[in-house]
């Protein structure tokens, strides 16, 4: 079967009483046990049966499993949030003295992750340009190295780097390779192909259907020994951090759907990012253009499809603020990939609580505006956005 049609046609593993045809919600926090042995059996991990839902639950795995299914990871674990499964990851991978080695270009709070909260436990952050492949196989051949982190579209900066040139310098030295892949559906490339050990979803983005909910999946493809244990036997037990079942039932519901709304808003991004680049006043950035630095390097490693956000730069920040509060249509919000076109000025919001140098050290520009594209016609997402340019360029 084809992935989409997996994403539909995905049974449960037991035959439901009624015959109902999409996955139950099994709002059951515990479970009962026909005797202690096999309760004993379950708590241990000894078989599949659920015990309690911060570790498992039935709505829930139908989710995983059936990402696993599409993705052939190892094992898919679902967490409440993006930041909760990057959290559990990097916990489950780095320990006190060891060394992340990541990009300059981070989303925020992965940033504020390494460098303040594992940072107080004793982890080092090292941030490089990724596109320096001789930089970087220079600091994953030093002790300790953790692992090599990296977006892969990075967020608002548009960098693409070389997954598997990367992953392979990162394994020649037995490094693990860990990528958030929020940017391009897992539906779309396959990035246990490029090398990546460990897949990272925000599902709040793609997934979730039109930012329903939060949620997060953690896509393990069984490069790193025992994680899939450490993982489920110790880190969900102990973070707390699993997704809830009325989540993994939406999250469902918009994987059924994720290919639809992904042609489409995908498509609408390339028409808006298309008529904005004829516009000489602003500097347009989509790695679906031709003379995007990274069409190439997108085309070949994600499938053909060059997602739905895109960036512009206006002369300076009051500019920026003058186009964001001249939108009518466009909502300023943040999130990506909503079902409504979002706008936001990343400088002053997700970047606002960073200092000026930290921005400037991640190229966050304060002349840049971030526009998610939804399903509306594009038509009026262009309309909105020209006159909503006048005003800021006035
Ligand atoms: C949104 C986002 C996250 C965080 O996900 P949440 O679900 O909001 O916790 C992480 N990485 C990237 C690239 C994101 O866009």
């Amino acid at each position: 079967m084809k992935k989409q049609t997996k994403a539909i046609h995905f049974d449960y593993q037991q035959p439901d009483p009624y015959g109902a045809l999409s996955m139950p919600v099994y709002n059951a926090l515990a479970y009962e046990f026909d005797n202690s042995a096999v309760m004993a059996d379950s708590f241990c991990g000894r078989n599949d049966l659920p015990d309690y839902s911060r570790v498992t639950n039935p709505t829930v795995t139908y989710f995983e499993r059936k990402v696993r299914e599409i993705t052939g990871a190892r094992d898919v674990i679902a967490f409440n949030s993006g930041m909760a499964a990057i959290t559990a990851v990097l916990m489950g991978v780095c320990r006190s003295g060891s060394e992340i080695v990541t990009s300059r270009h981070l989303f925020g709070n992965t940033y504020l992750l390494m460098v303040k909260t594992l940072g107080r436990l004793g982890v080092k952050t090292t941030f490089l340009d990724l596109l320096d492949t001789e930089a970087v196989e220079m600091a994953v051949s030093r002790e300790n190295v953790s692992c090599l982190f990296l977006e892969i579209m990075t967020n608002p900066q548009m960098e693409i780097a070389d997954i598997r040139k990367l992953a392979d310098a990162a394994h020649r030295h037995g490094v693990p390779v860990i990528a958030d892949t929020t940017m391009i559906p897992f539906t779309e490339f396959n990035a246990g192909g490029l090398g990546v050990d460990i897949e990272i979803v925000s599902s709040t983005k793609y997934i979730s259907g039109g930012g329903t909910s939060l949620g997060g999946l953690v896509i393990d493809y069984g490069g790193v020994d025992g994680f899939d244990t450490l993982m489920r036997r110790e880190l969900l037990l102990n973070l707390g951090s699993y997704m809830t079942p009325q989540v993994a039932y939406m999250m469902n519901l918009g994987l059924e759907n994720l290919n639809a709304r992904y042609r489409l808003q995908s498509a609408n991004a390339m028409a808006v990012a298309s008529r904005l680049a004829e516009d000489k006043r602003i500097r347009v950035c989509y790695p679906g253009l031709a003379d995007n630095p990274f069409h190439q390097i997108c085309r070949d490693s994600f499938g053909g499809s060059y997602g739905a956000m895109l960036t512009f730069e206006l002369p300076d920040e009051q500019s920026c603020y003058r186009f964001m509060d001249s939108l009518k249509l466009v909502k300023r919000a943040t999130n990506l990939f909503d079902n409504r076109s979002l706008a936001i000025h990343p400088a002053s919001t997700i970047f606002g609580p960073l200092t000026a140098e930290e921005r400037k050290a991640m190229d966050v520009s304060d002349c840049l505006i971030r526009l998610s594209v939804g399903l509306e016609d594009p038509d009026d997402v262009v309309e909105d956005i020209f006159a909503a340019i006048d005003v800021a360029l006035a």
